[in-house]
Parts: C-alpha cells; structure tokens; sequence
C-alpha cells in the first residue's frame, strides 16, 4: 500500500500526517504557534514560525515512514506574504486573515463606486479578510516595498504558495486555483488573474504567482534521499469540503475551527447570493472546476479560547462543553462574537464583541452558554439565507476542533432543526488535502470508511431557540456600524 503526506497548515497549527490508500492515518505531528496582536483589529504572523513548524512535523512525520508517495498542502487561506525574490527572505510579517487594518481603505473603494465590479469577477465581497488589500497596505507602508514591487523584486503569497517556494526543491512560486480566488485579484469567470482588479488595488502582476489546477505539479520536496512530488494543493475550506465527499451539486459542510466556514457544492455554476454569501472556486481537479457558496464566520473556537486563556473559565476547550445548556438556556444572556469584526452575513468590520442581559445572578454557564449560542446563531442566519434562495438543507455535515464536542453538535442540530452529521475522523481538512494528492497520482478509490455519528434536532426547543435567536439579532443589529 502507498504513503501520502498531507501538510495542514492552520491558523492556530501547523501538521503533518501521514494516510496510507485506505485513508488511515499512519503518523501525525502537529506542532502550534503563536500570532502576534500589535494594535486593535491587528493580527499578524512570523512566517518563519509557519515554516519552522510545518519543517518540524515533516521531519517527525518522515523519521518514522519516508515513504511517501506524494503529498498535498492544505493551509488557511487569505493569510497574506510578501517576500524578496532575491533573498527569498518577507519583508513583513504575514498579515493574518482576521486582520481588519484595512477597513477604511476598503470603504474608499466602496465610496469610489468599485464594489459591484469586484464582487461581479470574484465572487468576494470587498473586506478587508481578502488579501488584496492587505498586499496594498505592505507596498504602501514597508520602506522601498512600492519601488521593489514595480522593479519585480517582490513575490506574493499566501501560505500554500510560500511553503511550496521555501520547501521545493524547484523554488517554485506557484498557488492553486482556491487560494488564488480569495485573494480578489482573480477572475472565478475566466479563471486568470484580472488586470482590472490590479489597476482597482494598484498591485504589479509580476508578484503574482502561477496559478495551478488543485491537482497540479507543484515542484518536489527533499528529504533525505527521499524526493516526494507535491501532487496536492487546496485551500482550507475548499479541502475540508473533498475531505466530506462533498462532490455532488448541493452536498455541504460546515467547518468549527478558529473561524467557521459553511460551504455547499453548486458544481459548474457560479451562484450569486445577494445577501452576503460569498461564490467561490470549490476545486479543479481532473480537469473539472467546480464552484461553492460560502458563508464565513470569523470568531468561533477561538471565543473557546478566549473564554479559557482570557476569562479563564476552564483549563482545556474541552471542559467547555460541561458549562453548555442542553436545553438552550443562557438565562437571557446574549453574546455578540466580533473580536474581529462579523463576517457573513452582516460583513462589518468594525463592530466589537460584547454581552447583554447580564444580571447579579449570571453564571460561567449562562456567559458561555451564550458564547455557544453566538456560534450556532450565525450559522442559522447562513442556513436561513441559503433556504431563502431555494438550497435546501437536508443535512449538514461538520468538522473541525469544535465538533468534538457532542453537546454543541446537539445544540447545533436543535437550532437549526436539522440532521448534522459528524464524520468519524473530523480531520477533513487534512483529509481533503491528501485526495487531491491521491487522485492526483491515479488513485481511484478514495472513499472514507468509518462511522458517522448523527444528532437529530429535538422539536420540542424550537420555541426556545427561536426566541433567544430574535433576541441576538435585534442585539446585533443595534450594534452594527
Ligand atoms: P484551526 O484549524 O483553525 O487551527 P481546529 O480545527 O484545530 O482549528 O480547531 C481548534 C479550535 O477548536 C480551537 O479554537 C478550540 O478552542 C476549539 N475546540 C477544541 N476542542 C473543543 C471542544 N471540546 N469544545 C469546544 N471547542 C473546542
């Protein structure tokens, strides 16, 4: 049987695990990192501790099994690099793709009557999440950056494409389909970058990397005497989708990492949804490109975190679930998650969190409770979306570091009324990575064993649900900028 690497570099992480044809895991390191908060709204990241981490779980992977036959990155996406071509060293730190600096500029442009453009080419809504304006603000802001870009002497990245330059053996500086259309200088039409999104963003081409089918050449890393092709490349969102099976036209997935993102295959159509959902690149693989809507929700496992390293509630995110309501009481305690502004559907960057309703007798239980409910209600405001533009929701399937948590996935499924499936192995995100690889060198057979575990939704706390749900929105909606 043959060995494929998967390498997922997240937000919070970066791994490296090893899947035999079977798709069983074989070997897993997974090494975290920290980001750096340098003023309100600013999140950034060392793009040597990326590196540096993802190099340590390959090595450890490898030590134990290097015989790979090929291997797929995966990596959050947005997540923004500008480096040197000539000392292949960035110029600035990696600008995360929480990171909200560039909300004024973005109201420029609105201002200046180019949104219905960008949105019309890239599906995206004009945030500063995408990385275009976050390439604009280094060129204007790192001394000589502008002079060095216009003379070509600057590379552009997201984090698949800085990995694949520093760990091939080729240098290539390549990226996929998938990250290339959330940056909002790519055409999902015509599937090319877009002169006119350059002109509108004052960003030179020629940073620009080579855009590649997710099952492309990437180049070829070293190890040892070992040489393993990088046959695989996806954005996070878009892999955790493959990792599901999500193939057919409707199939969805909803992902609870540090943010949450739901995603649902509409096959060779580009659907446009006015009410704040993003269109997007799903994947090209074999030759067929496949697009998805979108709904991105910034602050989920990482309001966990916050309620622990913070507030410090509880020691590990898993205690968390011993201080969730079962039955939807936060005692009318209310949260509203925008550490970093809300994405989908509201996409205000400015907003702040805070809470509401708290009295004498609120408990850890009510505010985290509440925290809880914040996640499950935003991605009822995508599902209500979606079914008020005729997708039908079935069934939702769900991954992700949350989803481990069986109590949020029943309150999940209650607030929602749905069936939410969880896979066995919530790795999706890997997993997805490591189907491209596998197709990708002429496997055939890449369907995933193993147990689904399903929470059906109790109609009797629908009444509950509802009511605390009109209760937060008329919350967010006084608080909305
Ligand atoms: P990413 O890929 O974005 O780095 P992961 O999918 O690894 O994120 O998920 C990690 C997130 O899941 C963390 O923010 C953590 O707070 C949250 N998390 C992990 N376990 C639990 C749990 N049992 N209950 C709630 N949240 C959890």
């Amino acid at each position: 049987m043959k060995n494929y690497l998967a390498i997922d570099q997240g937000t919070t992480s970066s791994r490296s695990i090893l899947f035999n044809s079977k798709l069983e895991k074989i070997h897993d390191s997974q090494k975290e990192y920290d980001l750096s908060y340098p003023d309100d709204g600013w999140v950034e990241l060392n793009p040597d501790d990326v590196l540096v981490t993802v190099k340590e779980t390959l090595q450890n992977v490898l030590n134990k099994c290097a015989e790979v036959e090929a291997c797929g990155i995966t990596n959050q996406r947005e997540t923004t690099i500008v480096w040197s071509r000539e000392t292949g060293e960035p110029i600035y730190p990696g600008i995360v793709w929480q990171d909200r600096r560039t909300s004024s500029y973005c109201d420029n442009l609105k201002s200046e009557g180019h949104e219905e453009i960008i949105k019309s080419k890239t599906g995206l809504v004009l945030d500063p999440y995408f990385s275009a304006t976050k390439i604009k603000w280094i060129l204007d802001n790192v001394d000589g950056a502008r002079e060095q870009a216009e003379e070509g002497k600057l590379a552009f990245g997201t984090i698949d494409s800085y990995l694949i330059y520093k760990l091939s053996v080729e240098k290539n500086h390549f990226t996929d389909v998938t990250n290339a259309s959330r940056t909002l200088l790519f055409n999902i039409h015509d599937m090319s970058w877009d002169k006119d999104l350059l002109d509108i963003f004052d960003i030179p081409s020629s940073m620009l990397p080579t855009v590649l089918p997710c099952d492309g050449e990437f180049g070829t890393i070293e190890y040892d005497a070992n040489k393993i092709p990088i046959k695989g490349v996806i954005g996070d969102q878009q892999s955790a989708l493959v990792g599901q099976n999500c193939f057919s036209g409707g199939d969805m997935k909803s992902t609870y990492g540090t943010g949450c993102f739901l995603m649902v295959n509409t096959k060779e159509k580009p659907i446009h949804i006015k009410e704040g959902l993003l269109t997007t690149v799903a994947y090209e693989i074999n030759g067929e490109v496949c697009y998805a809507i979108e709904g991105s929700i910034y602050s989920c496992g990482n309001i966990i975190q916050w309620l622990r390293d913070k507030m410090k509630f509880f020691d590990d995110a898993k205690e968390s679930e011993k201080y969730l309501s079962k039955l939807g009481n936060s005692n009318k305690v209310l949260f509203l998650p925008a550490f970093n502004g809300l994405g989908a559907p509201f996409w205000d960057p400015d907003i702040r969190g805070g809470f509401h309703g708290i009295t004498q007798d609120t408990s850890i239980e009510d505010i985290v409770t509440a925290a809880f409910h914040s996640i499950t209600f935003q991605t009822k405001e995508i599902t209500d979306v979606l079914e008020t533009n005729n997708i039908e929701i079935n069934k939702l399937l769900v991954d992700g570091g949350m989803v481990a948590n069986g109590t949020f996935c029943q309150v999940l499924s209650d607030t929602l009324q749905k069936v939410i499936i969880r896979p066995e192995n919530v790795e999706s995100t890997a997993l997805g990575a490591c189907k491209v690889a596998m197709i990708a060198s002429g496997e055939t057979d890449i369907n995933l064993v193993g147990e689904n575990k399903t929470f059906d939704p109790d109609d009797s706390l629908k009444k509950v649900y509802d009511a605390s749900l009109d209760a937060w929105r008329s919350y967010i909606k006084i608080n909305l900028s």
